[in-house]
């Protein structure tokens, strides 16, 4: 890996951090506060939060299985991969590596940012090997993007291939784990200390239920963690964030008892998927969705849409041609969508 400082966009590397009013005291025990001129009344809200979360970030260390300071919270997920930009890619000038198809933001993040965005083709079963992934890199190329399990194709990406990049990179490898509460491989954030290159992102917003709140992980080195620490707004999680996820994490047992349920009722609606006229491949899943090939996925999506029923249509998405991805959802919904394709399967079946 080449050295941090070397990554890392020169400007970031120089900054000089803001400093609140409650990172210039510490160690002390205090209880008159006059120093960041809020109003004294309306407790709690009336205070800033805690900028660096630690109350939390020891919590989901105990949950998540990784030390506090290799941890950094964000607005969701999307807030660090933009900070991954942000903090080091250089406009203009860097480029990223990317699989396609997958998740939107890495291009989106890096066309605000103006940066490069390279993706490499998946082949047939979804899958990306190293030497793709690294032969699309130059000198200019600071992050390579991994996503696995992948959304929309819904699989895992060989692990040896996911190693092998990392091992084989001078710069940062993003392995984007969404959906790993949903897979049967284990999350990298357990092998940290093997990687100095690698985040590794997780989420509140599935397995965990927590959507609303936008609390996104990175997992990573805490020299990385540090910079992101720097560039990132002050007070990035609110104290509504902070306290609802505190409460979510009392439970992890909870979010087991989901996935479980989840991964069930992924199973029997992937098996009454393929019995449908105009299902023509079912794609295998490690997530809470699975993408799905249809005879014509727009009049497919266009009949559920006119039934109440969203679905997301990826049939422009390249390699997904005539494509649905499908959320797994509570079993009375999971039943709605599946007796409203059986009709349309009827009907389309008498037309002939
Ligand atoms: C849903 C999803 C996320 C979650 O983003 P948040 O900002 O944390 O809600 C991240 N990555 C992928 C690939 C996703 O599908």
């Amino acid at each position: 890996m080449r050295r941090l400082e070397e990554l890392t966009r020169e400007n970031i590397w120089r900054l000089e951090p803001y400093s609140s009013a409650r990172n210039e005291y510490s160690g002390h025990q205090a209880t008159v506060f006059l120093d960041a001129n809020e109003n004294p009344y309306n407790d709690p809200y009336n205070r800033y939060p805690d900028p660096l979360q630690v109350e939390l970030k020891k919590r989901i260390s105990v949950v998540k299985g990784v030390r506090a300071e290799n941890i950094f919270l964000g607005n969701g997920s999307d807030e660090a991969i933009d900070l991954v930009y942000r903090c080091f890619t250089c406009p203009g000038k860097d480029n990223v590596v990317a699989m396609e198809p997958t998740y939107g933001m890495y291009k989106v993040c890096a066309d605000i940012n103006d940066v490069e965005y390279r993706p490499v083709l998946l082949d047939e079963k979804f899958q990306i090997t190293a030497e793709k992934l690294l032969g699309a890199c130059d000198d200019n190329t600071k992050v390579v993007w991994i996503c696995s399990p992948n959304n929309p194709t819904g699989n895992s990406i060989d692990r040896e291939e996911v190693i092998n990049t990392i091992k084989g990179f001078e710069g940062l490898v993003v392995v984007d784990e969404a959906y790993i509460d949903f897979s049967r491989l284990s999350s990298l954030r357990f092998e940290l200390d093997k990687h100095p290159n690698l985040i590794v992102l997780n989420t509140f917003s599935k397995a965990w239920g927590c959507a609303a709140i936008r609390l996104g992980m990175a997992f990573a080195q805490k020299d990385i963690i540090d910079i992101f620490n720097k560039v990132k707004y002050p007070y990035n999680i609110n104290l509504l964030t902070q306290e609802q996820a505190m409460k979510a994490l009392k439970d992890p047992f909870e979010v087991d008892k989901w996935v479980r349920l989840l991964l069930q009722e992924r199973g029997n609606m992937m098996e009454a998927f393929r019995m449908l006229p105009f299902c023509e491949r079912v794609y295998p899943s490690d997530a809470n969705f699975f993408l799905v090939k249809v005879s014509d996925a727009q009049t497919i999506y266009d009949y559920l849409v006119s039934k109440g029923i969203i679905v997301r249509n990826r049939t422009k998405i390249r390699l997904c041609g005539n494509c649905l991805r499908i959320t797994v959802g509570r079993k009375s919904e999971n039943t709605e969508v599946l007796a409203a394709l059986r009709r349309l399967g009827a009907e389309l079946r008498v037309k002939g």
